[in-house]
């Protein structure tokens, strides 16, 4: 799907160059945090989310590689309509800055009813409660943060409780949907294996772009080596 997009100029649309970092994904409920109906079962004043801070401490990695350029964005994509959950929930993962300022984790939300997001109506006209969740998604957030939308289905690492969105068939590698196990209630441990991503954002183990960097100084290098070699006969 990408391929509509590389034909037009980065530099025409005003957007980065960037088309390298890796892009995560997230979805909210039984993901990263408990039911939300079950949380909304509470009462006004006990109705704090419960974190999911396994994943929690990921996106906290992610944003710190965000800071250094290694990840290109981090995304909320969710099915939930409530907007000021979504928001406290947001404001709750916000971070204070070097400059005082507290930073959303996020830099963009796309919530069910977000008007770029694909309606589905049944058969009696009702919408869909649950839109498909598309790499076309993440290229309209990558548009809007001002990001190129190139190679999306080499760079989205998606985060879901759900195993069958849509996007699964579009991501090359099948290590970038991850499927959060059990669904995250609060109630029981994360299990998910989040290693592969880990290892992707821990750069100073070799994930990343700096790896590619790396491996082209190393070639450059072996190639000296072996012209060297050649010199001295
Ligand atoms: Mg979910």
């Amino acid at each position: 799907m990408n391929s509509k997009y590389e034909n037009i100029s980065k530099e025409s649309l005003g957007l980065n160059n960037d088309t390298e970092g890796i892009i995560i994904v997230v979805d909210l409920d039984n993901t990263l945090v408990g039911d939300y109906f079950d949380i909304m079962n509470n009462s006004a004043e006990n109705r704090t989310p419960i974190f999911n801070t396994k994943l929690v401490d990921l996106l906290k990695k992610a944003k710190e590689a965000r800071r250094k350029g290694h990840v290109s964005a981090i995304f909320l994509l969710t099915n939930n309509s409530d907007t000021n959950f979504i928001q406290f929930v947001n404001l709750l993962l916000a971070e204070k800055g070097v400059n005082g300022y507290y930073e959303p984790i996020f830099d963009y939300i796309m919530s069910r009813n977000h008007k770029e997001r694909q309606k589905n109506f049944n058969k009696t006209g009702i919408l869909n409660m649950n839109p498909p969740k598309r790499l076309e998604d993440v290229a309209f957030m990558m548009r809007e943060i001002g990001e190129f939308p190139a190679n999306l289905e080499k760079r989205v690492y998606f985060i879901d409780d759900i195993p069958n969105h849509e996007i699964r068939n579009e991501l090359r590698n099948p290590q970038q949907y991850i499927v959060i196990t059990p669904p995250f209630t609060g109630q029981e441990e994360d299990k998910t294996d989040f290693t592969p991503l880990l290892n992707k954002l821990d750069f100073h183990k070799g994930g990343g772009r700096h790896r590619k960097r790396k491996t082209l100084r190393s070639n450059k290098y072996r190639i000296k080596r072996k012209s060297r070699k050649v010199c001295r006969k």
